[in-house]
């Protein structure tokens, strides 16, 4: 490859981070299952502990394994370094770490992830951070919810599970003006269908769990840092621009720069709070990639045919798919996600409750679980499973209402998909169903 040519994204998936093992020649990236690393001598040895030198000490802080998966997503959304960690939701505290002190506030989307949503009100105080919530369909929301605490701002690109797309442009740009980062939750789209930092996100936050390992096998978090936020700007930033008590009062915006916030992602992050990732994981990860955008087209593909087929459907009541042209966020998604709309969204089945139960009960290609992503179909009926603990009226606000089915669909034949879904709802228009509504 010359040097003037930009390499064009599959060829990233495929290459970036990974070059042949200059010690042996392998082609394949090699699992380093080891804790520890020899010290050359005792002076390298010092250098690594005063990071002054690049290396690894101990698997906890780096590994030469997860060190290929964080270059691989730099490189795949355009950042300039990247932290791979154990799960998603280790990624988010991770990622907002060196942002926060006790006092400190996020302001959030109202459409994340569930579990987002429970990390946020529930653990976050016992950090002493506070999670304000705004609706993200206006973004002005969001310079409303701003105060002086408030460190950053958290969407979801694509959101799970209702389909719905941020503005995230006009997000960024509130950011800005206020002189804090915006993080997306970038999980359900993936770098192929959308790169938040192009549109002026500072980091990008991953369950690499769902498409970006894509065969339900591996748990795994990511955060990817544009490296263009100036974290000495306003003095809010002090763990990053300020002196570090751990490293003899190291400064490290000051020392590293546009890697600073990457650098203390490992050396404080990773190595006080601990959730690392196994080099296995990050190994099945990087397979998965390598196949990430012939999957996500295939994904989008089948999902498109699935909702425009089930919107026709006389037992479904509605469907709610950002790639339908009745969608209410079918111009952001033409916008920020012109691929395709992902594969992961929700509809009403006719019949409530008793039909949603129905439904996943009949269904044989589709498993009955809770994950996303996976190359195999998945359903789940929010409301009798992941939403159970909540009131009536509280599932409703939530989007699990009784009728609501998620759907992640698969990159099987097409044909098998419709099929499965025809018979089983097919079912739930049995007198058995009718009458418990
Ligand atoms: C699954 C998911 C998470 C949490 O990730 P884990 O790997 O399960 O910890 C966070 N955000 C989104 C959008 C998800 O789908």
């Amino acid at each position: 490859m010359s040097e003037q040519r930009k390499p064009g994204f599959e060829t990233l998936a495929i290459h970036a981070g990974a070059a042949p093992d200059p010690s042996t020649g392998s082609r394949a990236l090699p699992i380093h299952q080891t804790t520890a690393y020899v010290f050359e001598d005792a002076d390298h040895a010092a250098a690594l502990f005063n990071l002054q030198t690049v290396g690894f000490i101990y698997s906890r802080l780096t590994n030469p394994t997860t060190a290929a998966l964080e270059a691989r997503l730099a490189a795949l959304e355009g950042g300039r370094g990247g932290i791979v960690c154990a799960s998603g939701h280790a990624a988010q505290v991770l990622a907002l770490f060196p942002l926060m002190s006790p006092g400190d506030e996020v302001v959030a989307s109202t459409k994340l992830y569930g579990g987002s949503v429970q990390q946020m009100k529930n653990t976050y105080p016992k950090f002493g951070w506070k999670a304000v919530f705004v609706d993200p369909d206006d973004p002005e929301n969001f310079r409303k919810a701003i105060t002086p605490k408030t460190k950053v701002l958290f969407i979801e690109s694509l959101a799970n599970p209702g389909g719905v797309v941020c503005d995230i442009e006009a997000i960024a740009k509130i950011a800005e003006s206020a002189g804090v980062p915006l993080l997306v939750d970038n999980t359900l789209a993936t770098p192929y269908l959308c790169r938040p930092i192009e549109y002026g996100a500072t980091l990008v936050v991953h369950s690499t769990t769902k498409f970006l390992c894509g065969t339900g096998t591996s748990m795994g978090g990511a955060i990817v840092d544009s490296g263009k936020f100036d974290w000495s700007r306003g003095g809010k930033f002090p763990s990053l621009a300020g002196p570090e008590p751990a490293y003899h009062g190291l400064n490290f915006y000051e020392t590293f720069g546009d890697m600073a916030y990457t650098f203390h992602g490992h050396a404080v992050g990773l190595r006080d709070l601990g959730p690392s990732q196994a080099p296995f994981n990050a190994w099945v990860t990087m397979l998965g990639i390598e196949t990430l955008g012939l999957r996500m087209e295939r994904h989008c593909a089948n999902a498109q045919k699935v909702a425009e087929y089930l919107e026709k459907h006389p037992a479904v009541a509605w469907v709610n798919y950002a790639g339908l042209p009745s969608n209410k966020y079918n111009k952001l998604a033409r916008k920020y996600l012109p691929k395709g709309a992902g594969s992961i969204f929700t509809f009403g089945v006719k019949g409530g409750y008793a039909a949603g139960i129905k439904l996943v009960d009949s269904l044989e290609l589709f498993s009955h679980l809770a994950n996303i992503g996976d190359a195999k179909s998945l359903v789940i009926h929010p409301a009798s499973t992941t939403h159970r603990q909540l009131t009536e009226e509280q599932r409703i606000a939530a989007g699990a209402g009784p009728d609501v089915v998620r759907l992640s669909i698969g990159i099987e034949s097409v044909e098998d998909i419709i099929a499965d879904l025809d018979q089983a709802l097919r079912q739930t228009n049995q007198p058995a169903a009718k009458a418990a509504e």
